[in-house]
């Protein structure tokens, strides 16, 4: 196994990993442990080049500090990323020997499921160092943490609509779903047992069958929930979908999803400022995920009533921030910037 240092001006640690016996080649990016040990999970993608790897692990571990931070958690922002084909090149060696490089990092960094894992990979990755969460098993096992984030996302929908159409109260306002699978799935329930009519879409045409039956939802095919006439669209799939090509099309009043990194660039949280769409930013939005996870980390003893307060002081963040916003009038996701950067510098003065 070689592991060498990767000189980055921004980050505090980077490392390059590669370990010919088992193929495991990638990098984990420490952002920041000024709030606590750094965490944030392990991403596995055949990256077409490492250093696309590599910026992806910059960028992400970048949105965990402030997602860590938004949500008040004593944990700084990490990832990692393997290269590498997920359905063809994971094994457990290789998911073991990753193990080893997480562990070399000494709690520096903890590590989760992120695309392309499984709480299995977890297990094997758990065979190799403690610093592992997202187990199925165990004394503090966090599970599955999409119906946490949904129930966070669902908080941030009310939130958005209190502050956009003046009530929080759904019943009658239509949400535009993009992303059925873990996280818009859960999200789907909860918005139709608040009333909301639901317009639905995902690449998966199994995922939209079912929930269109399950729901009583209206699909319409991926390019068109852009210009669905909808209240509230959440994006629950990849990133950088509000961009300078969907802003223009979109037909509701706020943006409130799970997806992470949803404006393409800065540029557009002003663009949607200026069409006057409400955007309730993603790393507050979706912060319920590491929240579950954090309950595992940090060995949480009553983890329903430790989860159900984070969530609530994550929507009094939102609040905040949406009223900031508003009294500023500026984008939230600037307000939400600024409170994250004021967090870290608090704590670590
Ligand atoms: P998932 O893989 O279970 O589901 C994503 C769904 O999006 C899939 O059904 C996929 O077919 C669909 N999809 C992909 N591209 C699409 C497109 N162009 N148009 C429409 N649908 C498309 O992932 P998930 O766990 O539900 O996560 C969804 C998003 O939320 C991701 O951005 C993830 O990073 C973010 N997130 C998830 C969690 C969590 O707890 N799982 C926590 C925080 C943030």
């Amino acid at each position: 196994m070689k592991v060498t240092e990767v000189d980055t001006p921004e980050h505090e640690e980077v490392v390059r990993f590669e370990d010919p016996a088992t193929g495991l080649t990638g990098f984990i990016a420490i952002h920041s442990t000024r709030l606590g040990p750094s965490a944030g999970g392990v991403r596995m993608r055949p990256y077409g080049h490492e250093v696309e790897a590599l910026n992806d692990a910059l960028r992400l571990s970048r949105g965990m500090t402030y997602k860590n931070a938004a949500a008040d958690l004593p944990l700084g922002g990490g990832k990692a990323v393997i290269i590498g084909d997920p359905s063809v090149d994971k094994t457990p060696e290789l998911m073991q020997a990753f193990g080893r490089v997480v562990q070399s990092l000494e709690g520096r960094y903890w590590t989760a499921e992120d695309m392309g894992m499984t709480p299995a990979d977890m297990a094997q990755i758990g065979t190799e160092t403690r610093f592992v969460a997202g187990l199925a098993d165990g004394a503090f096992a966090s599970g599955d943490p999409s119906p946490v984030t949904a129930r966070g996302i669902f908080s941030a929908i009310r939130t958005a609509a209190r502050h956009r159409f003046g009530s929080g109260e759904l019943t009658g306002k239509t949400v535009s779903v993009q992303g059925l699978g873990s996280v818009g799935h859960h999200l789907c329930r909860f918005l139709h047992q608040a009333g909301a009519e639901l317009i639905i879409t995902d690449i998966d045409a199994a995922q939209v069958t079912r929930v269109a039956q399950e729901f009583s939802a209206t699909l319409v095919a991926p390019d068109a929930i852009y210009e669905a006439q909808a209240d509230i669209f959440a994006p629950c799939a990849i990133g950088a979908i509000l961009n300078e090509a969907s802003i223009p099309l979109l037909k509701v009043g706020a943006v409130a999803g799970g997806a992470n990194n949803q404006l393409a660039t800065e540029a557009d949280g002003q663009r949607l400022h200026e069409r006057g769409i409400l955007y309730a930013p993603d790393f507050v939005a979706n912060g319920g995920g590491i929240v579950n996870v954090a309950t595992e980390i940090l060995q949480i003893a009553d983890r329903e009533d430790w989860v159900a307060a984070r969530l609530e002081a994550l929507d009094r963040t939102m609040d905040r921030i949406l009223s900031t916003a508003a009294r500023l009038s500026v984008c939230p996701n600037d307000v939400a910037e600024r409170i994250v950067h004021d967090i870290l510098h608090q704590k670590a003065a």
